[in-house]
């Protein structure tokens, strides 16, 4: 008897700019996540960034606000969406994160990408590998993965930049036999 799958298998990633965020930073990344993902990579119309989730005195967003805002794009099955905005963001109890993410969405945040902690801007290359990083540990999430302990594993927690540089965008063999099974559907 044929076993009836209760979560559809992924066809679609949809980056949704949330706020300006730069172009090329989302072609890149749909270039980049479609080699990664058996899936397309669609960029979807920009989503207002809504100034209640701005926190003065912090100068940052609150990530889980922005997240749940994006439950508001057209939502199909098998598509999972990922936000993408240029502002800074933080989660309560946390400093900062770079990316947050709950069943069926993530959110990216490239405003700490860009720069060493020393304060030195990284060359195009670099910025382009952790933002690719980032993003794929958010889908990893997205589609059911939790943290892994290895640290050269895509899905290893950063704490700073340099987890996410020295770990980059590659999943571990465990990890990537767990996606497979997630992204065709076979639940978690
Ligand atoms: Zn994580
Ligand atoms: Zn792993």
């Amino acid at each position: 008897m044929e076993q009836e799958n209760r979560e559809t298998a992924l066809r679609e990633i949809a980056l949704v700019p949330m706020g300006e965020v730069d172009p090329e930073v989302l072609s890149l990344l749909r270039d980049d996540l479609a080699g990664i993902f058996a899936a397309e990579v669609e960029i979807y119309p920009a989503v207002t960034l809504n100034r209640k989730h701005f926190v003065r005195g912090r100068g940052q967003y609150v990530a889980d606000d922005l997240l749940r805002d994006l439950a508001s794009v057209v939502q199909g099955p098998g598509i999972v969406l990922l936000g993408i905005t240029g502002v800074d963001l933080f989660s309560p109890g946390m400093n900062f994160v770079f990316g947050i993410a709950n069943c069926g969405r993530a959110l990216l945040s490239v405003a700490r990408l860009g720069r060493e902690p020393s304060g030195g801007e990284v060359s195009p290359a670099v910025f382009r590998r952790r933002v690719l990083t980032e993003a794929v540990h958010e889908l990893g999430h997205a589609l059911g993965l939790q943290h892994c302990e290895f640290p050269g594993c895509v899905m290893y927690f950063s704490n700073w930049i340099g987890d996410t540089d020295r770990k980059g965008p590659g999943f571990c063999f465990r990890c990537a036999r767990a996606l497979e099974r997630l992204m065709a559907g076979g639940g978690r």
